[in-house]
């Protein structure tokens, strides 16, 4: 039997909660004046009054209207009485024995979600989530077994990024040097859910990021990586143009039909067409292309021969991951010699194959681990009376 590429799940439907007021956060930069306007700002004040606001919120990571200090009492009072600055409610942090951290999140509607912090020699990465769960079924992946499924907001993904600055210290302290060296130094969108299942809200959310008036991460810091979801990958090149990460994981159809749904109706040679049409593709941006280890699956030499001449021609590099389990997973990770072997065959071809080092796997943080706890908890809700 075969999973459908998307199963029967929940979809939450995402409502404004009630009684609260617009939260500031998220709105992208023409929707942040729009509010301000909306509210009574005057609109020859409007764009000013943008700039001062974002730089409160974004570079300064101020969360108290009161606090910001260089604007008029009345501007204050007026944010204070029509808007919120609302963050995901950090629920738990664990710190595994390698320092990596990973945070489980609250957010509207009382949902969970999960952020990792991987700090390594002169960099910290920030692996952030899209959805709460995933309506995708790879057969490896911990996160397509939840059967609750959110997108989340702008809100919601720009705060990751910002609840971590705030656990790291990360903001700068006003009359302090400037910090050279940053703990977040790259994003990469690999935690729960496929971004380009909720693109509108990863790109005006990766658009904060990137603004230089803010936290101003540069897009070639910025990772997506998506199981290959062809349209929307077009879409993802013209209106965000962040590095492109693609789970290949088998060079067959027959294979990746079955450990990646989604092959079924976009399949390997349509997703690696798009990956060609990938802007800056053609010259120095690589795409990376990630591979997970399953013993005795997808592990031959065989394969990686045929891997090498699939890629052939792109400007590409391989990220082997050693299959990290979780309880009641189908697969065994492939011995060290087969992931050796294999990565020496891509390089040998001329692709850099880096073999990813399992980060957290003590609290279940390595890639396609994360599944909230209190989902794993949770009773079917579709069987509750
Ligand atoms: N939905 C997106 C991004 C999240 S998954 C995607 O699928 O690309 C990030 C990476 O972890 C993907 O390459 C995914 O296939 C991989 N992954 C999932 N489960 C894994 C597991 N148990 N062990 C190792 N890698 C896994
Ligand atoms: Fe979803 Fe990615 Fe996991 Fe597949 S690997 S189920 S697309 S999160």
């Amino acid at each position: 039997m075969t999973a459908p590429i998307t199963p029967d799940v929940l979809t939450i439907p995402r409502k404004a909660p009630e009684g609260l007021k617009p939260n500031l956060i998220g709105l992208t930069r023409p929707a942040l004046r729009a509010a301000l306007i909306a509210a009574g700002t005057p609109e020859k004040q409007a764009k000013m009054r943008e700039g001062q606001v974002w730089q409160w919120l974004y570079h300064w990571g101020c969360r108290d209207f009161g606090a910001m200090t260089n604007l008029a009492k009345d501007f204050r009072a007026l944010l204070a009485t029509n808007f919120d600055i609302r963050l995901p409610q950090i629920v738990t942090r664990q710190v595994s024995a390698d320092g990596t951290r990973k945070y489980l999140l609250r957010i509207d509607g009382g949902h969970e979600v999960e952020t990792v912090y991987i700090p390594e020699e002169g960099r910290g990465t920030l692996c952030i989530s899209s959805q709460v769960g995933c309506t995708l079924t790879c057969s490896f992946c911990h996160t397509g077994t939840q059967k609750l499924v959110r997108n989340l907001t702008a809100a919601e993904i720009v705060g990751q990024v910002m609840v971590a600055r705030d656990d790291l210290g990360e903001w700068p302290v006003p009359g302090e040097p400037k910090r050279e060296e940053r703990l977040i130094s790259n994003v990469v969108l690999m935690g729960m859910g496929e971004p380009l299942y909720n693109f509108d809200n990863v790109r005006d959310a990766m658009q904060i990021v990137m603004d230089g008036e803010g936290i101003a991460l540069s897009r070639r810091r910025i990772t997506l990586s998506t199981s290959g979801v062809v349209p929307m990958m077009d879409k993802c090149g013209a209106e965000l143009n962040v590095n492109l990460a693609v789970s290949l994981h088998a060079v067959t159809n027959e294979l990746r039909d079955q450990i990646v749904p989604l092959n079924r109706k976009y399949p390997i040679e349509e997703l690696l067409a798009a990956c060609r049409r990938y802007p800056g593709a053609s010259n120095a941006r690589r795409i990376t292309f990630e591979y997970v280890m399953l013993r005795g699956v997808n592990d031959t030499p065989a394969e990686a021969h045929e891997l090498v001449r699939l890629l052939r021609g792109l400007p590409a590099k391989v990220n082997l991951i050693p299959f990290n389990p979780w309880p009641g997973s189908p697969y065994r990770t492939s011995t060290p010699e087969a992931v050796r072997a294999f990565a020496a065959i891509v390089e040998a071809a001329g692709y850099s194959s880096p073999i990813r080092r399992p980060r957290g796997r003590d609290i279940l943080a390595a890639c396609g681990q994360l599944r909230t706890e209190s989902e794993r908890r949770r009773r079917d809700p579709q069987t509750e009376a």
